[in-house]
Formats: C-alpha cells, sequence, structure tokens
C-alpha cells in the first residue's frame, strides 16, 4: 500500500529544491562538483525511504514522466539504492553544497542562504506523532569549527549537520555507516567507544560553535553543546560554554553537528590530528590498536540493522555509494 500523499512532502520538495539549484550551476565552474551533490541527495533519500518503516519508494515521490527524466539525468541513485549505502544525510549534501557555492569564510551568508532555503521547505506542523516523516530531512543544529593557529590567524571553516533522519534504527545505520565509512578516524574512535570510555583530547584552539534552528522562526540561535560532546570531544573550546543547566542528550553520540565539523577539520589538517590524543576511560590508548575495534564495532552494527536486505553481503561484505 502506498503512503498517504503528505507523507511524501518533504522529501519531494528538498529533491525539487536541490534540482532547482543543481540548474542554476549548470552553466558554471560548479557543475561537476552539483552534479555528484545532486546525484548523491537522491540516493540518500531513496535508501532513507527504503529502510523506512514504511517503505517508501522513488515512484512514491513522483509522477513516472518526472522519474524518467531524474532517471536520464541521475541514473546511478537509482540502480545502487537498494544495494549501496550513503556516506552522510541529505542534508549534510546540502550543507556543503552551501558552503561551496557561499564560500566557507562567509559565515552569515552560508547561514542566510540556509534559512531561506529551509523556509521555503518548510512544512506546516503536523498535528499528529505518526507523521514519521516531518523531519526526515532537516538537520535542526548547524556546526562551524575552526582552528586558531598561535599567531590568531583564522584557519578554514568547517561545517557539520545533526543527522536529519528520524527514527532511532535510521539514526544507528547513518553513526554505524559514518564510523566505518565517512568520519576521520579519531573522530569515529570517540563516538563508536563512547560506551566504553573512548574519548578523544583536542588542543583549546579548536573552537566549535553551534546554532540550532528555531521552528517556526526560521532563522539560527547559538547552541551550547550537550554533554555527549563534552564527555567525547575533550578540550575544545565550544561557544557558548557548556551549562549544568542544558538539557541532557536524549539522542545517541554521534548524532549531534559538532562530530561531523570536527571530523572536517582533521580530516583537513592533518598536523592538527596529529595533536589529538586517543582516550580510553581518561588514559592514553593506541589507535592502531583500536582501530579493528571501531571497524568491527560499525561493522557488526550495520550488519545487524541492514539483516536481510541487499546492502549486506556474504557476511560483512558492505559497498558505499560513489556518485
Ligand atoms: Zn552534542
Amino acid at each position: 500500500m502506498k503512503n498517504a500523499p503528505d507523507q511524501k512532502l518533504d522529501p519531494r520538495r528538498f529533491i525539487l529544491k536541490f534540482l532547482k539549484i543543481y540548474e542554476e550551476h549548470i552553466t558554471d565552474k560548479l557543475k561537476t562538483v552539483i552534479h555528484g551533490y545532486m546525484s548523491e541527495v537522491l540516493h540518500s533519500i531513496f535508501f532513507l525511504g527504503n529502510i523506512h518503516k514504511k517503505k517508501i519508494m522513488p515512484t512514491d515521490f513522483f509522477a513516472e514522466k518526472d522519474l524518467l527524466k531524474l532517471n536520464n539525468k541521475f541514473s546511478k541513485p537509482f540502480n545502487e539504492f537498494c544495494t549501496h549505502l550513503p556516506t552522510r544525510t541529505p542534508f549534510s549534501i546540502l550543507l556543503d553544497a552551501v558552503v561551496k557555492i557561499k564560500g566557507s569564510q562567509n559565515e552569515t551568508q552560508v547561514m542566510e542562504y540556509l534559512s531561506t532555503l529551509l523556509k521555503e521547505l518548510s512544512v506546516p506542523k503536523p498535528t499528529k506523532m505518526t507523521y514519521s516523516n516531518y523531519y526526515t530531512l532537516e538537520a535542526t543544529v548547524i556546526c562551524i569549527c575552526h582552528y586558531e593557529t598561535t599567531g590568531g590567524k583564522t584557519m578554514n571553516k568547517f561545517y557539520g549537520a545533526s543527522l536529519s533522519c528520524k527514527g532511532l534504527r535510521e539514526q544507528q545505520v547513518i553513526i554505524s555507516l559514518s564510523c566505518r565509512h565517512t568520519w576521520t578516524l579519531k573522530v569515529a574512535y570517540a563516538v563508536a567507544l563512547a560506551g566504553q570510555g573512548g574519548a578523544i583530547q583536542l588542543p583549546q584552539t579548536v573552537k566549535c560553535k553551534a546554532f540550532k534552528r528555531i521552528g517556526g522562526k526560521d532563522h539560527y540561535c547559538e547552541k551550547p553543546p550537550c554533554t555527549n560532546c563534552i564527555n567525547i570531544f575533550k578540550g575544545v573550546t565550544f561557544e557558548p560554554c557548556h551549562s549544568e543547566a542544558d538539557e541532557e542528550p536524549k539522542w545517541p553520540y554521534g548524532n549531534c553537528a559538532e562530530t561531523e565539523s570536527l571530523s572536517k577539520l582533521l580530516h583537513a589538517d592533518s598536523a592538527l590530528c596529529e595533536q589529538v590524543q586517543v582516550l580510553k576511560n581518561n588514559m592514553t590508548a593506541d589507535l592502531d590498536l583500536e582501530r579493528r575495534t571501531v571497524w568491527s564495532h560499525a561493522t557488526s552494527r550495520l550488519v545487524e540493522l541492514l539483516s536481510r536486505t541487499d546492502y549486506v553481503r556474504n557476511g560483512n561484505d558492505i559497498q558505499f555509494f560513489v556518485p
């Protein structure tokens, strides 16, 4: 049975919006990279629909002739959404595209452009809790981090989004695949082994600022980090800083926007990454020894979450989508 039409609204609008951004850049220097993003967005949305407890297929989003047009331009996501895993959520891809278009140093322009996009994408708040797709694709928190050198020179800024998928299973799938594939090893270690006392110690010159989108107000407000982030990303200077009065996290480790932005920062700056200490119960741990644990932990979680699907073959063989 097909889902009710209003349940499809959000992902469909998201795709159409992204298609508009794609068309706006079809003739400029961003053409190839935006084509890749569009393909990745389609794949990630179709994947999330496919693993949703009420399966949503591409044919549920679009009429046949529109689907054919999309399929002609972007055939890979159609061919691979049932067999290959995405590497991130649709919103993270959108955020990357916006940063590419506006420039990573132009923080205000990035945030304003995002706010405008989300305003155009917003759908009326559902009255029933059963409307499980409502927030499917929107990340409510954005984090921007950077590293300050001794000369006070501000380095590149890196943007991350909180996980934009509703449903505990979806969140766990994205966190596990990110630990196995997407996030830099030290960040993946802190997330995957948080429950066993895993954490990383970063220099205080790493600064993180998070912003939460206030529903209905169409703008972002500063947000302090949660206790999860304080526990696993030690030493980071968070603005605003954490206070005891902040709400206790009801979300799993790795769900926060800080994770993606810190991972991008460490990935881009190998000298900084070298300085990051790997800890286990506050003692120095050996990352070479932990590498295998992170990988097997993430893989077994994925195998368990995606059992009886075509995403897992021969026990633990998993493929990722490459746009
Ligand atoms: Zn957090």
